[in-house]
């Protein structure tokens, strides 16, 4: 009888183990997806998006593009949060930055949407994502020459919330 009972959990583990094994492979399918999906629209950099990619995913966070200029971190579902990447750029390297940027509010984990009404929470909220994002571009070599471009960005975008980069040295 405990010999039953043994094999019996044994079974159950065993099931769980391999359920846990699909659940990985779909994941990282989805995960695999999402970075050649990406890497198509920044050519040239598919390392560093594997990179921030696999990062936002390890974070409980995924990955939807969408045929608009902006990007936004969505945390709604709480179960599982979205980065909408905006695919309409000009410049697909700004796609890289909102990436940064995006990701950077997932790690601040305030949403906007409880302070909307509070412009300074907002704009620290802003101030915050993009430290993070500064903190993530720096580990990078291969983001280095583009520094005059990225902050050209950063600067615009700031600028939206009345920001300049001086406040992000405060
Ligand atoms: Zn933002």
């Amino acid at each position: 009888m405990e010999n039953l009972v043994a094999v019996q959990g044994d079974t159950k583990i065993e099931e769980f183990i391999n359920f846990l094994i699909l659940l990985k492979v779909c994941m990282n399918s989805e995960l695999q997806q999402k970075i050649d999906e990406i890497s198509s629209y920044i050519l040239g950099y598919e390392d560093v998006v594997r990179s921030i990619v696999t990062k936002v995913y390890e974070n409980g966070c995924c990955i939807n593009t969408w045929n608009k200029k902006i990007s936004l971190h969505n945390w709604e579902p709480e179960s599982s949060c979205i980065i909408w990447l905006g695919i309409d750029k000009v410049d697909t390297k700004h796609m890289m930055w909102d990436l940064l940027h995006e990701f950077g509010h997932h790690l601040d984990g305030r949403k906007s949407a409880d302070y909307k009404d509070n412009d300074f929470i907002e704009q620290m909220r802003e101030i915050n994502a993009w430290k993070n994002a500064d903190q993530e571009f720096s580990l990078y070599s291969i983001l280095q020459k583009d520094y005059e471009n990225y902050l050209d960005y950063k600067t615009k975008c700031l600028k939206t919330y009345n920001l300049t980069l001086e406040d992000l040295n405060d």
